[in-house]
């Protein structure tokens, strides 16, 4: 099955006293022929690694050994991982706690990895859910209409719409006073038939059914059906393609689905950038470097948070309430309980971003960011001294990243 955010978010509230949390990604590597020994190869060195780390541990002989069952289970499904296609895939387990979720993911990921830890290991996820919305795509023509869901990759047929011939029909043939009025006829049904669409997007937006849709059609069907947009529905559109609603394979929908979302996702992070990097240099809504974003995420300010791809940062969690410190330092500034150190700071702030709902990017290669030191975050608002951005700042800045800098500035 494909996760779901409120999976993810159960996920990141599992928490252990000790490291007996699996978390496994398989990326299945290509070329696809030879692929599968390798794949197998590497998933048995992974384990056998994480078993000698685990027999290096010592007490909590039981917890130990429900790890080593999981690592063991994993290893035993690394000759099946295969058989489901080109899909990657996320194992979530800890059998002291009676847990273990299977997911397929969109095969995107950064590498086959294990981790073992109190926590799961949930970056690859945020990564992949990175601001990506809820997505409708529709295929439409003058008589039906297909409405697929698009999910991490995954393509869902929601609705199937078809419009019943009239009927006199097309065998009126076309010619004379009769051929005409049949003519309108088939061009009301027509309209009658975008209309209805258009009607079931407004409310399937309404309800949050989809956040964001992407039309396929013809263009001859465009120019009509889109007028029936209601105005609000035709700012969800994130962007067309052409498609012959009988001929298109689910595949192809689906990868130019994906097109278009990769290339909307790519401009709005790069719209956010150039905000949040904005924002910080006047000391509006936007804070960079580790320890200002630390301080905002705890008092509840982060709207969007952006990482650097290959961000790491050590840092140290407070074993009492959780306090995550850029300084290291024994005992927590807040509470005065010890501290442990985490190894990457990245990880340890996720269950609080994806409790919170925060909208995630991860940004690459860009200098500018690199300059402020990979990590930065756009604020709801600002506790001390605020200073409102308006909303419709905000949204400019978030649907058209292009007219940016005329705000920014
Ligand atoms: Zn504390």
């Amino acid at each position: 099955m494909t996760i779901a955010r409120e999976q993810i978010r159960e996920l990141a509230d599992f928490e252990d006293a000790t490291p007996c949390a699996v978390s496994f990604y398989f990326q299945p590597s290509t070329p696809r022929n030879k692929a599968h020994k390798e794949d197998t190869i590497l998933i048995k060195d992974l384990a056998r690694e994480a078993l000698r780390a685990l027999e290096s541990r010592t007490g909590e002989k039981e917890k130990r050994e429900s790890t080593r069952s999981d690592i063991e289970r994993i290893l035993r499904l690394s000759g099946n991982l295969r058989s489901n296609g080109s899909h990657a895939k996320a194992i979530f387990a800890c059998a002291a706690q009676n847990v273990w979720r299977e997911y397929d993911l969109p095969p995107t990921l950064p590498g086959t990895q294990l981790f073992v830890d109190r926590r799961f290991h949930l970056k690859p996820i945020a990564h992949l859910l990175g601001a990506f919305p809820k997505l409708g795509v529709v295929l439409i023509d003058r008589q039906r209409a297909r409405i697929f869901d698009l999910r991490l990759g995954e393509l869902t047929e929601r609705e199937c719409l078809v419009q019943p011939l009239s009927r006199r029909g097309r065998s009126d043939g076309y010619a004379g006073y009769e051929g005409g009025r049949a003519q309108r006829r088939v061009d009301d049904e027509a309209r009658q038939h975008y209309k209805t669409v258009a009607a079931l997007l407004k409310e399937s937006l309404e309800k949050g059914v989809f956040e964001k849709w992407i039309l396929g059609c013809q263009d001859v069907h465009r120019s009509q059906f889109e007028p029936q947009l209601p105005p609000y529905v035709g700012q969800a559109l994130l962007g067309h393609f052409n498609a012959d609603l009988q001929h298109i394979t689910r595949d192809e929908i689906r990868t130019r689905a994906q097109q278009i979302v990769e290339q909307w996702q790519s401009d709005r992070r790069r719209g956010i950038v150039d905000l949040v990097l904005s924002q910080a240099r006047s000391h509006g809504r936007g804070v960079t470097g580790l320890r200002r974003v630390l301080r905002a995420l705890e008092m509840g300010e982060v709207q969007t948070l952006l990482f650097g791809e290959a961000f790491q940062a050590h840092a140290v969690q407070c074993t009492n309430c959780g306090h995550i410190d850029a300084h290291i330092v024994n005992y927590c500034p807040v509470c005065g309980r010890p501290t442990q150190e985490v190894v990457d700071v990245g990880e340890a702030i996720l269950p609080r971003v994806i409790r919170g709902d925060i909208e995630t990017f991860y940004v690459k290669d860009d200098s500018e960011f690199d300059k402020v030191g990979n990590v930065a975050a756009l604020l709801r608002f600002r506790a001390e001294g605020t200073q409102p951005v308006s909303a419709f700042e905000m949204s400019r800045a978030v649907e058209y990243p292009g007219r940016l800098r005329r705000f920014a500035s």
